[in-house]
Formats: C-alpha cells, structure tokens, sequence
C-alpha cells in the first residue's frame, strides 16, 4: 500500500451552493433552525453546515408531497411529457457533472474520477431509462368468462418516502427516484446525514427541468428523527429504503405501526466471490482485490468472503498481497489515488475493530490492518488468510476495505459454505467450466450472480436481495412496478356467445 498527502491535491473545490430543505420547489429553513454539519473525511474538517430536518420538516414535505399527487400536474401528465422532463433532467446532470462529482466525492471520500466518469453518468442513465419506460406502462386484459370481462390499470403509488445511504449518494438516490417519478409518483428524499450535498443539488436540477413544486422533495437529516419521522408517517404511501439491515428493521416495523405502508428494502451483504482453478489467477486476481476494497470496502455487494480453490490458492494470495502493496490510499481527488478515506469516524473505528477481532479470533493478518498515520479516515487495504467460517470477519459486514480469504476442495463444499450467511445479495463466480458456473448461480441465494466479472450494473437489470439482504427490487422493470399498483376493473358482458 502506498500512501499520499492530500496537500498534493490541486482539485478547486467547488463553493458549496445549497444547504437548505427543498420543500414544494424551494429551498427553506428547518423549522427549528438548527443546521448539523457535514463533515470532509480527508481532513476531518467541516464542508458546511446544512439545515437539520425533523418531524415538522417531514410534515411539510410530505403535505407538499401529498398536495402534488392529489391535486397536482405530474400524475395526470401524459407519459409522454413526463419522459420529456425527466431527459431535461438527465441532460442537466450531465452538464453539472464535475460540481455533483466534487460534492459526492467530499462529503462521502469517494474518488472524484469514478464519480465522475461512473456514479454520475449512470444517474443521468438510470434517469434516461425510466425515462423511457415512462410510457410503457400498461396492465392486460382479462377475460373472466362470458359474462365478464376486465382490464387492469397500474397506477402510481402516490407519495413515496426515500431513505438513502451514504456510500453512493448519487446512484442510490436516482436508483429510486427516477422509477417513482416515471411511474407518477412525488417523493421525499431523505438523504444519509453524512451526505447531504448532492440530493439538494438535484433538487434544484429537478426544478430547472421543469418538474412541478411538491414533486421532488428533499428534507436533509437524521435518521432516527427525519427518517424515523417520514417511515411512520400516515400519509406516505410507500418506503423505498436502502441502508443496514438494523435500520431496515425499524423502518418495517415503523411502516408496519402507521398506516401499513409497503418498503422495499435492499440492506446488507457478506457476498461470495468464488475462484475455481481453472482461471487465468493473473486476470482474476485483481477482480477479487477491487472487488473487496472497491469504494473502500463500503459497497453493499463487496466480495468480502474469498473462496479460492485449493489448486490456485498460494498463486492466487501471492497475487492480491501484491495488489494489495502498490494500491494508493490517499487524496479522493488525486488521480492516482485508489482508496480514499472511510465515510466517517464511527465506521473508521468499527472497521478498525473488525480487523482486531481477525487477529484475536486467529485468523492470519497477511498485509494492511493499520490506519494511516494522519489526519482522515484511511484504513490500509486489509487481507486476512486462515479463516474460517465462524468468525466474525466471515460473518459480519465490515463495510471498509477488509478482505476475508478461505481455501475450499469441491462445488459442493462452496456452495454450502457460500450460503451459510444471513445474507443474500450477491456473489462472483469465477471459472471457464460453463456447467460449474451453472450450477454454482443457481444453487446460491442471492439477488445477484456475476459469472466471470463483478460489480456489473445496468439501468436493465433487477438488484436486490434475499435473505437478510432485503427485498423487493431497484433498477429494471421490476424497479418501476414497485412504484405501481394494480387497479382490477371488471365489467359484465351481457348476452356474448363467447
Ligand atoms: P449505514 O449503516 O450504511 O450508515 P444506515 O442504515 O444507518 O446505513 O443509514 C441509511 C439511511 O437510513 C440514512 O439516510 C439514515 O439517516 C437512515 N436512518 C438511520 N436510522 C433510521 C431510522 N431509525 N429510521 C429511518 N431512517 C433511518
């Protein structure tokens, strides 16, 4: 691992524009007034200070909300116009790439390059999708019997409350708001408190393209006070929630108290990548690394448990151990950083724990496992060999650059040992034999199986989970209908020979 000095950084950073809830088209105060600040992970230092949502503020914007659905234009818009201002919206983005990419990168300690060139064109992509599946959405017709007939109708949810997490700020706030707002839905977002930047800037985006006032709404802050406020809420009609699987715990049951509202969830993972001998270990090798430590371990999907077959093993940890020592940790905004700093103190700490819990429980520490000395929150990319399935390493969801090494013989052992964890979103399968890798995706529980590649996402293609992992569906049709819902309309036939 090598490290770099953020002082080398040469990135303007951008003046910070929009702090304040947006609530029915403009940007507001809290009612209380407070503000929290949100905090830069590479220096510790404060970016701003952003208005601190609570239960009025969530009042105000689901009303707000409530009022554009029931009485507003963007429900009973045609499909067509609503396809047309959601690719405004699109375009928008695109020209704003470089200002949401340095906002994401700050607040979150992303690398301001993969946000740029990824995070951010695959909003304006995932909005452009849905974007187009806007007029396509229609039910089917029924016939019952002679003496009745019946069409279905798939009509918006109405008021949707988003929950979103801090790890892909971008991506995961338009992985559900596009869909709700193809499918005539109006929204309030509750962005993670450690990234609230970019969600306000897309609201002031929305309103520029044309989106009606009360549509998209943004109420920045806590999440056991806004987030709690807006899952129990009686008048929101749907949660989409991505998070931990604790806190998708208490928004089911929070839905479940109120007014029996429906969430889809998409929570935690500990996800499989599983290496068979016959790969090319040069190739494979460094997919298994980013894999682990891609956006510093904190992606839900990260291939934390490595299974690598007896034959290739030595081969395949001598080749990760050198990825591991020429992997740059440093500056998010210098471009030959690979791993800029964990999200915030409280997951640099727990982090740090869990790999204190590897040493003590006996697993072997093969390289990394410190903290750079200086100030942000960097953990060297962390590789532990000799675990076994019991151990908290191979079990927990660290969610930092930690990865968990284990040795298999057979299909059979894998797959057993690929599914004994509570989770269930995804896993990698490594190897050219196409019946292993039948066989393997069909016989693991998970939302997601990658045959011979790893993080591959598309605006088409469904991700969730099972298990732990959550349920329900982002992204692909199944992404939209989860915003509908189907109205059954019958009529009598009278006197048909059919
Ligand atoms: P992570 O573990 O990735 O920080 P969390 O599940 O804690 O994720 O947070 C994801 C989102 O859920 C954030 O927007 C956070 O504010 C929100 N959140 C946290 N606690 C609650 C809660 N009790 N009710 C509703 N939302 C919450």
């Amino acid at each position: 691992m090598q490290s770099k000095d953020s002082s080398k950084s040469n990135f303007n950073i951008p003046k910070i524009k929009f702090t304040q809830l947006f609530i029915n088209g403009e940007f507001v105060d809290s009612v209380s007034g407070k503000m929290f600040e949100t905090i830069d992970p590479r220096n510790e230092e404060v970016i701003a200070s952003v208005a601190e949502g609570d239960k009025d503020d969530v009042d105000l914007a689901v009303k707000a909300a409530r009022e554009a659905f029931d009485n507003g234009p963007w429900p009973r818009l045609s499909p067509k116009e609503r396809r047309r201002i959601m690719l405004k919206f699109a375009d928008l983005i695109l020209e704003h790439v470089e200002e949401i990419a340095a906002l994401d990168a700050m607040d979150a300690g992303k690398l301001f390059s993969v946000v740029k060139t990824g995070d951010i064109p695959n909003v304006a992509d995932v909005l452009c999708y849905y974007a187009g599946a806007a007029d396509k959405i229609h039910g089917t017709t029924l016939k019952m019997s002679r003496e009745l007939q019946g069409y279905t109708l798939l009509e918006p949810i109405g008021v949707v409350g988003l929950i979103i997490p801090w790890n892909f700020p971008s991506p995961l706030l338009m992985h559900k708001v596009a869909p709700a707002l193809a499918a005539g839905c109006t929204v309030v977002v509750k962005p993670a408190e450690q990234t609230p930047l970019s969600a306000l800037y897309y609201a002031y985006l929305a309103k520029q393209a044309g989106i009606p006032d009360g549509v998209v709404n943004v109420v920045t802050g806590f999440g056991p006070t806004a987030g709690a406020a807006l899952s129990s809420h009686m008048d929101v009609d749907k949660i989409g929630f991505t998070g931990s699987t604790e806190v998708g715990r208490l928004i089911m049951h929070a839905a479940a108290t109120s007014n029996l509202k429906p969430v889809s969830l998409e929570l935690g993972g500990k996800s499989p990548f599983i290496v068979f001998d016959d790969v090319d270990v040069d190739k494979v090798a460094p997919l298994a690394f980013v894999g682990a430590v891609y956006n510093k371990g904190e992606i839900c999907v990260a291939g934390s448990r490595l299974f690598i077959q007896e034959g290739i093993y030595d081969k395949f940890v001598k080749k990760l151990v050198e990825m591991a020592k020429t992997w740059v940790v440093g500056d998010p905004f210098d471009p030959n950083t690979r791993q800029g700093p964990q999200i915030d103190k409280i997951q640099f700490e727990k982090v740090l724990s869990y790999i204190e819990h590897g040493k003590k429980e006996g697993a072997t520490l093969l390289t990394g496992g410190n903290s750079l000395d200086r100030k942000g929150y960097f953990i060297e990319p962390t590789i532990f060999v000799d675990v076994t399935d019991e151990m908290t390493i191979a079990k927990e969801e660290i969610f930092g650059p930690v990865l968990s090494v284990m040795k298999f013989k057979t299909v059979e052992e894998v797959i057993k040992r690929a599914n004994c964890t509570k989770y269930g979103l995804a896993a990698g399968v490594m190897t050219n034999d196409l019946n292993i890798a039948n066989t393997v995706s069909r016989s693991i529980r998970a939302g997601v199986i990658w045959i011979n590649c790893y993080f591959a996402f598309d605006p088409d293609c469904p991700f969730g989970g099972y298990k732990c992992s959550g349920f329900e569906r982002d992204l692909g049709m199944e992404g939209l209908h989860k915003y509908l819902q189907v109205k059954s309309v019958v009529t009598p036939i009278y006197n048909s020979p059919w």
